[in-house]
């Protein structure tokens, strides 16, 4: 989020009424994944390959990363295009969850900055 107060200008009925609508609609989605679909072009293992030269790498080859401790990371390769569907759509169903939550969290801390109970019927 590159605006620090988005909601600044906005009055508190408008805050309310915006986080009602977006605890109606919020829909969990089954198929969430934190995680990033990369796409990668890759040498192989034969020193005599073009790909070693100036030729073309193999690819592209889709894996979806996940963090997992600080500086780790799991990497799945995805093998099917099936599989990578699945992937990108539950990448965009996790980043549309992130979202509805972070501009819940903004409201609610907009409202507890203006000194409003948080659990106010809207
Ligand atoms: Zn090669």
């Amino acid at each position: 989020m590159s605006r620090i107060r988005p909601f600044k200008s906005t009055s508190t009925l408008v805050l309310r009424q915006r986080k009602a609508h977006l605890l109606r609609s919020f829909q969990l989605s089954p198929q969430l994944l934190h995680a990033s679909l990369v796409e990668r072009f890759l040498k192989c293992g034969k020193a005599s390959c073009r790909c070693h030269a100036q030729g073309p790498k193999h690819g592209p080859f889709y894996y979806l990363n996940r963090c997992l401790a600080k500086g780790q990371m799991q990497s799945l390769l995805l093998k099917s295009q099936d599989q990578i569907d699945q992937a990108r759509q539950s990448v965009a169903a996790f980043n549309q969850a992130q979202q509805v939550l972070d501009e819940i969290c903004q409201i609610n801390h907009e409202l507890l900055r203006r000194g409003e109970p948080l659990l106010a019927a809207s």
